[in-house]
């Protein structure tokens, strides 16, 4: 089952890390923050790692 990917904008400081590696699945928004595109998520090994190399530790998957 695909998994859903948001951002807590709150947390996210904008560094760019999960863009640069999962553009399939993140993408900036209008504020300079990393937001989830739209879509279901499928290469779970990518997300995993954005999960853990976010610095800000901003992204929930559930
Ligand atoms: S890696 Fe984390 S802090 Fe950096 S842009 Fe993505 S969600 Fe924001």
């Amino acid at each position: 089952m695909a998994k859903k990917v948001t951002v807590n904008k709150d947390l996210c400081i904008g560094c760019g890390l999960c863009v640069g590696t999962v553009p399939a699945v993140f993408e900036f928004g209008d504020d300079g923050k990393a937001q989830a595109t739209a879509g279901p998520v499928t290469d779970d090994a990518a997300i995993d790692e954005a999960v853990a190399n976010c610095p800000a530790g901003a992204i929930v998957v559930e």
